[in-house]
This record gives C-alpha cells, sequence and structure tokens, in this order.
C-alpha cells in the first residue's frame, strides 16, 4: 500500500476544508475533522479518514444536515434527550456530553437519548469525554443491517458497537470500543481493500457459506455477531437501548430510511454516566486500580484501550493511503 506522510494538524486542515466545500459549516466540519483527526492520530484508521468520502456523500445528497444545531431538553434530572438535527454524531455529542455529565454529577446516574443523528464514528471518543470527568460511560448505536443473528444467513443487526470507558483520575481511563461483530465492516472494507484475508467467522458469503474473502463479505454476503448466540443477544440489545429505548430506528428501518447515498442513515445512540464517587464512596480508585495491576500484570494480558493511547502519544506525522488522499483532494475540486 503507497502512503503519504501528514501532520496531524495537516490531516485536520485536509478533512476541515473537504467537510466546508461540501457543504458543512465550521462548528459541524471542526467537530467532524476534531474526530477525523483523532482517529488517526490513535491508529484508529478504519474511522479516519477512510470514512470522509461516506461523509461528504450524505452532505451532498442532502440526508445529512451539515449546518445542525442539536438541542438538549430534561426529561428528569437524570435523562437528557438530545435531537441531533440530522446531523453527524460528533457536533451531537459537543452539545449533549456536558449536559449528561452536569446530571450525572448531581444524581449519580445519568442516560442521554440520542436521536436524528448521523453515526459513522468510532464510539471510544464520547465515553472518554465522559470518564475526563471521573465518571462511567457506556455508548452503543446501532446502524444499517450488516450482521445476522445467530443462527441466520441473512443480515438484520448493524455492526452495533458498544463502548465503554472507565476513568482513572490522574491516568488515561481502561476504554474498550468494539463492534458486536465478529469484526467491524470497517475493517472488512480496509482488508478487501489492501487484499488481505479475514478470520473464518468473520462472515458469510451471498449463498451464506462461509468465507476468508472479505470481498464476499463486503458485497452481497453478512457479517456474523463475535461470539455466536451470546454476541447476537448482545447486538439485539444493542438495537433494544439505542433504538427501542432511545426511540429511534432498529438497523431495519434505518435501512428502509435510507437513501443509499453510502454515509450512514439517521439512527440514535444511547450514552450511560454513572459517578463512582456517589455509587461507590470514597476509594474506588484505588479499588480498581487493584484489579487493572493485577490484570496487566498477567503474562500476555494487554488492558483495552492500551494501544490507541499509546498511539497518541507520538506526534510523527500518520501514514495515510495515498489513494485516499488523492480521492479526498478530488472531492475538493
Ligand atoms: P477491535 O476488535 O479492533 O477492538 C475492540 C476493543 O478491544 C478495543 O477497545 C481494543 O483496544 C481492544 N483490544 C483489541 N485487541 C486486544 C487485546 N489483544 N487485548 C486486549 N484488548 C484488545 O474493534 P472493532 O473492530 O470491533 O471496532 C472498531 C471500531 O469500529 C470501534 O471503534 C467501533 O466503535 C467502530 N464502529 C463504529 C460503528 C458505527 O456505526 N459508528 C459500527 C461498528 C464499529 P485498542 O483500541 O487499544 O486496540
Amino acid at each position: 500500500m503507497k502512503t503519504v506522510s501528514l501532520e496531524l494538524v495537516e490531516i485536520h486542515e485536509l478533512a476541515f476544508s473537504c467537510l466546508m466545500q461540501n457543504g458543512a459549516d465550521k462548528l459541524n466540519a471542526s467537530a467532524l475533522a476534531d474526530t477525523i483527526m483523532n482517529a488517526e492520530r490513535d491508529g484508529s484508521h478504519s474511522h479516519g479518514l477512510f470514512r470522509l468520502p461516506a461523509y461528504v456523500a450524505s452532505l451532498r445528497s442532502g440526508k445529512v444536515n451539515g449546518k445542525a444545531r442539536p438541542s438538549a431538553s430534561s426529561l428528569t434530572p437524570a435523562v437528557i434527550r438530545l435531537h441531533g438535527d440530522n446531523g453527524y454524531a460528533p457536533m451531537a455529542h459537543q452539545i449533549g456530553i456536558p449536559e449528561l455529565v452536569k446530571a450525572t454529577k448531581t444524581t449519580g446516574i445519568g442516560v442521554m437519548a440520542i436521536t436524528h443523528v448521523h453515526h459513522m464514528a468510532a464510539l471510544w471518543p464520547e465515553v472518554e469525554a465522559i470518564a475526563k470527568h471521573n465518571l462511567v460511560g457506556l455508548a452503543c448505536t446501532p446502524y444499517m443491517p450488516a450482521v445476522a443473528p445467530a443462527g441466520a444467513i441473512k443480515a438484520l443487526f448493524g455492526t452495533n458497537p458498544i463502548s465503554f470507558a472507565w476513568p482513572r483520575p490522574g491516568n488515561t481511563p481502561v476504554v474498550f470500543d468494539m463492534a458486536t461483530a465478529a469484526m467491524a465492516m470497517g475493517e472488512v472494507q480496509i482488508a478487501a481493500r489492501d487484499g488481505h484475508s479475514v478470520p473464518l467467522g468473520t462472515g458469510l458469503d451471498a449463498d451464506g457459506q462461509a468465507t476468508t474473502d472479505p470481498q464476499k463479505i463486503a458485497e452481497g454476503g453478512v457479517l456474523l455477531p463475535f461470539g455466536g448466540h451470546k454476541g447476537s443477544a448482545i447486538a439485539m440489545m444493542v438495537e433494544l437501548l439505542a433504538a427501542g429505548l432511545v426511540n429511534e430506528n432498529f438497523s431495519f428501518e434505518a435501512k428502509e430510511g435510507d437513501n443509499g447515498d453510502g454515509g450512514p442513515p439517521r439512527g440514535g445512540q444511547f450514552i450511560l454516566a454513572l459517578a463512582p464517587d456517589i455509587i461507590a464512596g470514597a476509594g474506588w480508585e484505588d479499588h480498581c486500580d487493584r484489579l487493572f495491576d493485577r490484570m496487566s500484570g498477567m503474562d500476555g494480558v494487554r488492558m483495552p484501550g492500551d494501544r490507541r493511547h499509546k498511539n497518541r502519544l507520538s506526534d510523527a506525522p500518520r501514514k495515510i493511503n495515498s489513494d485516499l488522499v488523492k480521492k479526498i483532494r478530488h472531492l475538493m475540486a
């Protein structure tokens, strides 16, 4: 794969300018460019510049509002509804997360039910933003059908990611962020682009046969949930929390209402925040460090989130696929 080296500021500038030239205003372009740059910074390659052409497609088609002004309202002291104004999720998070943090600091628990939003990014930014305030964060969102429930050969669930961040005051939080599919579709698409195979159990081809060919999964095939029926149950839970409870589209409904422009459908997101200071009381940090120390001290174990957090420490330029950079520049021509 041919790459070009770009400084983080250049990545931001590229994303920001491209979004501005394709219908986003400054606030929305800046929120999304931050997310894209931070994904490249952390090595979340499937959710950085790689997604920009699809973001642009939905701005151009008018499906996504590039000038969104999300609005938050409190249903109870602990429950916030956030209307995303049909914009991209990072803009909604900028408005909503401070409200959620404020509520959770008072009540010990806070829920944010986000509607009318288009989410195609990684989910760690929102839970890390919560953990910064020494709160626990959990987030999930559906998508469009891509994953077959256990036993089926046709898609019903989205890749339905879940992220979780546990705060460690004075340290980076412990974070996991994962699709409930055996592999995120972005990773499958990247494997297809780069000519790599994927492990058996990742997905089925159009005939419902197991395959290691990412192209066959991405085009006409289907992903499988991780861990068989257990992952399938968790994927169903994501549908229920981030669509049933939030009162937005299930993945199959999102597809029915989508214009097929290649960008993310309209959907919802469920975000939960918890205050350990209130729920566990004093000493929770040291208590939980005992678990983390035991765990990370075991041979072969690395903590989830550590790879990204290590990448984050480097201010070296990032290597970006040169065809992708050309494609993005073409979108600005
Ligand atoms: P991975 O399987 O790559 O990683 C999942 C989690 O496991 C990460 O937190 C990762 O930490 C951790 N991890 C990986 N390897 C190890 C290991 N050996 N030991 C301990 N922990 C480990 O992620 P996915 O491919 O499932 O998902 C990729 C991204 O796609 C996510 O950010 C997700 O939010 C996003 N996504 C977004 C969707 C959307 O609609 N917006 C849809 C589906 C996915 P680390 O990061 O440090 O490697």
